[in-house]
This record gives structure tokens, C-alpha cells and sequence, in this order.
């Protein structure tokens, strides 16, 4: 069995076929002084959260994980209620547009990704207390992040999704929210890098973008550089 993916195959693992909480040996339930609701990551990923939240603390920071680990199947439910129009995407119903779905997958994918490419389905990434950038304008929300650029590698986290201005990189809109366990999600990016193509994203609405937006490789891999291991 390769604990690296919880006992599943490799490629299912990474694009997400499984629910964390039918695996209690390889995720861990956050407490809740440190999370909204049921949320699970990897064990070693959770026990790093735990303790960075317990140390922000101690600064008067509080840190709470709003989003962790989530399946294709929950991916799958977001995505096609933004692209039917169930759910707006930037004030616009995406199921009343002409657009064809290259551009349609664009809009969406400026803060949410496809079924099958988000670092959620890995159980390594968390979104930290507001998933809205506006709160990180708040005074409380800058004292956050000011904590967490200055602390967060201490604890293997890293901010995979920085500004694009000037950092070169492609993909997603800057997310401040979104932090990265490295010690897990740099094997997992390599390994998905060697094993995922663009035709394996699949079984949901609009999945025949993937291959003209290059997912794997804009959105995928569009990660900020000091989140990569020098090789
Ligand atoms: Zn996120």
C-alpha cells in the first residue's frame, strides 16, 4: 500500500475520487477553536495547521481553516452550478451566456477550479478564515496575512496562489486565503505534473475545455515559484 495516497491509486487520489472522512487513518478531523464546521486534512497537514493556529494565537491572530479538503464530487456539485447558472460567477448567469466553453471555464476558473485539478482534492490545502478578498482589506484581515507571510513557512505553508503581477506565473486571480502544506503537496504536484493529462479531466459539464484551457498545465501548475523546491 502506498500511504503517500492513502492506499488508492495515484491518479484517483489526485484528481480526487475519495472522501477524506472514509479514511481516518490518513486524515484528521480540525478541532473546532481552529476550523468552520467538519473539516479534514492529512494527518501531518493538520497537526502543522493546529500548531501554527495555536501560535498565531498567542499573537492575538486568529486563524481558521473555512475550506480544506474537498472531492471531485464536491467540486463537481460548485462548478456545474456555476455553469448551468445556479450559482452567479462575477454577477453573471453562466447558463444564459453564448459563450463558448472555453471562455465560460475562463470566468469560472479566475477563483475556482475544475473537477479533478484543485489542491483541495489532496487534503495538503486549506482556505484560511474568508474565501471574499475584500476582508483581506479589513484591518483584521491584513493583520492575518501580515502573519502569515511572516510565519506560515515556519509550519511548511506556503501561498501558492500570490499576486501574477511581476511573479511570471499563470492560472488563478491571487488568492490570499489559500496556503499550502508543502511537505505533502510538493510530492503531490510532482506527481501529478508526471501522471495527469488534460484528457483525464473529466465527467462533468464543460470538461471538454480542459484541454483548450490547458488546465494541468496554466492552472495546475501555475504556482507561485517559492512554493517549488528549488531542483
Ligand atoms: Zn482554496
Amino acid at each position: 500500500m502506498d500511504s503517500l495516497f492513502a492506499g488508492l491509486a495515484a491518479k484517483e487520489y489526485l484528481t480526487g475520487k475519495f472522501e477524506a472522512k472514509s479514511l481516518p487513518a490518513f486524515f484528521t478531523l480540525l478541532p473546532a477553536h481552529c476550523a468552520e464546521g467538519e473539516q479534514h486534512l492529512r494527518t501531518e497537514a493538520a497537526l502543522a495547521f493546529i500548531k501554527m493556529a495555536d501560535s498565531a494565537h498567542t499573537a492575538g491572530v486568529y486563524l481558521k481553516a473555512v475550506s480544506t479538503t474537498r472531492s471531485f464530487f464536491r467540486q463537481k456539485t460548485i462548478w456545474e452550478a456555476k455553469w448551468t447558472g445556479l450559482r452567479r460567477v462575477e454577477g453573471r448567469n453562466l447558463g444564459k451566456t453564448r459563450w463558448k466553453a472555453s471562455k465560460k471555464a475562463e470566468l469560472i476558473m479566475r477563483y475556482s477550479s475544475m473537477p479533478g485539478t484543485s489542491r483541495h482534492h489532496w487534503g495538503t490545502d486549506l482556505d484560511i478564515n474568508s474565501v471574499d478578498a475584500a476582508y483581506f482589506n479589513t484591518l483584521e484581515g491584513r493583520r492575518v496575512y501580515g502573519w502569515l507571510i511572516a510565519h506560515a513557512k515556519l509550519f511548511g505553508f506556503c501561498q501558492v496562489y500570490q499576486t501574477k503581477e511581476n511573479s511570471g506565473r499563470s492560472g488563478y486571480e491571487e488568492e490570499k486565503w489559500h496556503w499550502s502544506y508543502l511537505p505533502l503537496s510538493v510530492p503531490f504536484t510532482e506527481k501529478y505534473k508526471a501522471l495527469v493529462s488534460n484528457q483525464d479531466i473529466s465527467g462533468f459539464l464543460g470538461c471538454e475545455a480542459a484541454l483548450e484551457i490547458q488546465a494541468v498545465e496554466v492552472y495546475v501548475l501555475g504556482l507561485n515559484s517559492l512554493c517549488i523546491p528549488k531542483p
